[in-house]
């Protein structure tokens, strides 16, 4: 952790940076009211466990002031400064996940504090506790000693059983604003003596996204260099420091390191990250290594070109997407997830299956077009009748059927897999109808690489030369359902993507 974020951390109630809190915290100080249990909610950064311990001090200061502030001298108050404090229990939710430490809460909160008047239970990331360990807190939380006092905090409430939601006096750690990041690094220049430039604050608090700590840190990279703090150099940490977390992300995306990609995300998640900033500066990356594909500036990292139109594709819809996400680093994780499914089921990408499928639909046309008698559409048949056998029975195709998916397995894993969920329903002229159960499985088999393939394979296994699919009826029903949800909502969805794809390629689509 940042020693300037741990030595400016706010040591009392009217110290706390955010107004809310310490106006809330400060009111039940002057009550002389404060509660057996709070629940600290609020992001990342935001000063949650700071509180907490001053929360201790103030229950356990020798020499409280007037106003029941801790003293901040006496041996209690430096000794929970100091984290050594026997009686405030610090516990970890995220790598105590286990039972034990609430179990073991749970013995010994019935003895007496060893050197002060109340034991503090501070559990971070609360939310993280097993159901088990959940029950054994709650048991606890019911009949409270006198001498204990909890404070659970947590960046995700809704995971946090209502039953000990229900028992805690709730404190809401609100994302701090610019103006208030800007007073809590002010203590640091003062304290440090640093001279900035102007604006250096107004733009590293811009930049946190309304993490203290994140600033902290900061802050004290930039004072490592020296007392004098140039806004030049501050844009320059600032652009290196997400500067190679763009070009690790988009290297792990372009390379298919779905598990790698999400556990990045997730630890920068951690640290406080402007995902909206995070997105725009990746895209920026990936468009122009796929400008630089075409000789426009540098390659700097080996991919294809029709990979790096899928990730810049997805990228670009992710960024439209996080400022009305409701977990705003879900839009990138989906971007993973998707290339991730991309490569495992198409081998292709988004527009050629989307391009295929408007071919389909031409060719659907067409076929109405010629009516019942030449409903193919398909001149090859005709030529092919040479070496069809003049009538395949279902019952045949039936008993080779299991044959017909293992010796295309090899060809095409993706085909055979697809092909199991289907059933052969009739033999019509010289088509095999096969009936699909989802309309995802249809239109995947429906791509004119592998419908040849399976043709092919079909030829020569049964003598029958051309296959049609058919929804099974379940599907068709659900499809329907589908199409109307579809109505309502693709237009806008259609014109999103476009304007994505405008705004990459600089092209209108
Ligand atoms: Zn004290």
């Amino acid at each position: 952790m940042s020693s300037f974020y741990r030595k400016y951390r706010p040591r009392r109630i009217e110290e706390l940076d955010l107004e809310e809190v310490r106006n809330t915290l400060a009111a039940g100080l002057k009550k002389g009211e404060l509660a057996h249990a709070y629940l600290f909610v609020g992001p990342r950064g935001s000063g949650k466990t700071s509180a907490a311990r001053i929360l201790a001090k103030v229950v356990n200061c020798e020499k409280p002031t007037a106003s029941g502030e801790p003293c901040l001298e006496c041996d209690n108050c430096r000794a929970i400064e100091q984290g050594s404090f026997v009686d405030v229990m610090e516990i970890d939710a995220a790598s105590h996940r286990g039972i034990d430490a609430i179990r073991e809460l749970r013995d010994k909160i019935g003895l007496s504090p060893v050197a002060g008047r109340k034991k503090v239970y501070i559990i971070d990331e609360v939310h993280m506790l097993t159901v088990e360990a959940f029950n054994a807190l709650l048991k606890t939380l019911e009949e409270p000693p006198e001498h204990a006092m909890f404070v659970l905090c947590t960046t995700e409430e809704h995971k946090v059983p209502e039953t000990i939601v229900s028992r805690c006096t709730r404190v809401g750690f609100v994302k701090a604003g610019k103006d208030e990041v800007i007073k809590s690094l002010s203590k640091v220049v003062k304290g440090e003596g640093l001279k900035l430039e102007e604006g250096v604050l107004e733009l590293l608090a811009e930049s946190v996204d309304g993490s203290f700590r994140e600033g902290h840190k900061l802050l004290e990279q930039l004072a490592s260099f020296g007392k004098e703090v140039s806004l030049k150099k501050v844009e320059e940490i600032l652009g290196s420091v997400r500067g190679g977390e763009v070009k690790q992300v988009a290297q792990l995306l372009i390379s298919g390191k779905t598990k790698l990609v999400l556990e990045k995300l997730e630890s920068m998640e951690k640290g406080g990250v402007d995902w909206s900033n995070f997105a725009e500066k990746l895209l920026d990356y990936v468009r122009g290594q796929l400008k630089a594909k075409y000789g426009i500036g540098k390659v700097e990292i080996e991919a294809e070109i029709e990979r790096l139109r899928v990730v810049t594709m997805l990228v670009a819809r992710a960024c439209g997407e996080i400022k009305t996400a409701v977990v705003p680093a879900l839009p990138l994780e989906m971007v993973a997830v998707e290339l991730d499914r991309e490569v495992e089921i198409s081998g292709g990408s988004v527009r050629v299956a989307k391009e295929q499928k408007a071919e389909v639909g031409k060719l659907d046309e067409k076929r109405d077009e010629m009516g019942e008698k030449n409903e193919t559409g398909r001149d090859e048949i005709k030529a092919d009748m040479v070496q069809v056998r003049e009538k395949v029975s279902l019952d045949e195709v039936m008993s080779k059927w299991d044959e017909v998916i293992k010796s295309l397995s090899p060809l095409n894993h993706s085909v055979a897999g697809l092909l199991r969920s289907c059933r052969p329903k009739r033999v019509e002229n010289h088509f095999l109808v096969i009936e699909a159960y989802y309309k995802f499985h249809k239109e995947q088999l429906e791509q004119e690489t592998r419908r040849r393939m399976l043709e092919e394979t079909l030829k020569r296994e049964v003598g029958l030369p051309a296959v049609k699919f058919v929804l099974g009826e379940k599907a068709v029903r659900a499809a329907k359902v589908m199409e109307e949800h579809d109505n309502v909502t693709a237009p806008e969805k259609d014109d999103k993507l476009v304007e994505a794809v405008e705004d990459v390629f600089g092209v209108e689509v």
